[in-house]
């Protein structure tokens, strides 16, 4: 096979361009220290993850072993019970949301969905596409739920089940709901029949390497956890993790076995790629290489809001998070670094391989 030389060009420009691109933006959390080229074989391969990971199939070019790992490796560091859980490599962080809100409502069809109008815009037409009832209750300014509002709103309903999605940061200033306080509400509500799911996308890989300690996981009493694969670990195909308790998901898989199939994940094929590539990370990194990636990129956040302070940008950091928030932008430097904003604010998110330098020149655009 080969491309004509005009397409050859094409491509090559577009190589130089998306470096380019990666090596500018500031605004966004996804890791850029990542090398894979050891996998370059794997691309002549039609690997798929068809079907339960966990579940024997008659197809065999897959990496399910390694996804297992992967999933079993993110269930410790989620302080699930050791027999009990079940998880599956996604997609990406929205996916693992989508699986953890309909895993909630196979447990609690007639459940009320609350969450934060902080919560990323994906999980609205998630809960529309389960046909799932929802309130959205009110957020504090730093962008973590407000729980009088949600304590008010669940009170309104407390004669049905709830299930809540909780941001263990969230999109625009990585806020972090605290689990401890929504199980407290639930139970002066004596709502017994309760799930909650951790949206974790950011925070996930981060979050089980901060002290003091964040309650976010299965010991701080969630039920299900999702987490982008490309965001704090890194990787060139959008993926992530998705975490549940195993007798939760039998409870649904039993009744799907019932029309005769164990479809559990939400696509069939899936990407036998990704599975790999965290895989890898996990094994180069460990949990040592990962507390080191969590240290210096607070580092640099607090680098970076002390340098905006000090040219009076009133910028500021919600508790050990790597998200800079402050107010909106001049369109250059937006557009320059890549920059998301909503509600006037915006932010720099400090992933591992961001350097003082870097901030040093943004610092330098903004005050000019
Ligand atoms: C990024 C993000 C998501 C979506 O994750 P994807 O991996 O992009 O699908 C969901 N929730 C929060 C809080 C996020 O930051």
């Amino acid at each position: 096979m080969s491309l004509a030389a005009v397409d050859q060009k094409r491509l090559q420009d577009f190589l130089l361009n998306i470096r380019n691109k990666t090596d500018q933006f500031l605004g966004y959390p996804v890791s850029k220290d990542f090398d894979f080229q050891p996998f370059a074989d794997f691309l002549d391969l039609p690997l798929n993850n068809l079907g339960d990971p966990f579940v024997e199939s008659t197809w065999k070019v897959d990496s399910r072993q390694y996804e297992r790992e992967v999933v079993a490796f993110m269930a410790d560091l989620f302080r699930a019970e050791k027999d009990n859980f079940w998880g599956y490599v996604t997609n990406g962080g929205s996916e693992g949301n989508l699986y953890g809100l309909y895993l909630a409502r196979e447990l609690y069809p007639k459940a009320m969905v609350y969450y934060s109008q902080d919560t990323h815009y994906s999980v609205k037409k998630n809960l529309h596409l389960l046909g799932m009832e929802n309130i959205m209750i009110k957020s504090q300014p730093n962008g973590e739920i407000n729980y009088n509002d949600l304590h008010g709103a669940i009170k309104m309903h407390r004669n049905r089940p709830a299930i809540v999605f909780a941001n263990i940061g969230t999109t625009m200033t990585e806020a972090k709901d605290d689990v401890r306080l929504i199980l407290e509400i639930l139970e002066d509500l004596v709502v017994t029949e309760k799930y909650i799911h951790a949206d974790a996308a950011l925070c996930g890989g981060l979050a089980p390497f901060i002290s003091p300690r964040i309650p976010f996981d299965f010991q701080d009493g969630v039920d299900s956890i999702s987490v982008s694969g490309h965001k704090s670990f890194g990787s060139p195909i959008p993926c992530g993790i998705v975490v549940a308790k195993k007798n939760n998901v039998e409870k649904i898989s039993r009744s799907i076995d019932y029309i005769g199939t164990l479809d559990t994940t939400i696509s069939g094929s899936r990407n036998g790629h990704t599975p790999l590539f965290l895989w890898y990370k996990i094994k180069s990194l460990g949990k040592k290489g990962m507390q080191k990636r969590v240290d210096s990129s607070l580092a640099i956040a607090q680098y970076a809001e002390q340098k905006l302070l000090e040219i009076d940008i009133p910028a500021w950091r919600n508790d050990n998070a790597i998200t800079v928030v402050f107010p909106q932008v001049e369109a250059w430097i937006k557009e320059k670094y890549q920059l998301a904003s909503a509600n006037g604010i915006t932010h720099l998110v400090l992933m591992p391989s961001i350097k003082k330098s870097q901030i040093d020149s943004f610092v330098l655009d903004v005050s000019r």
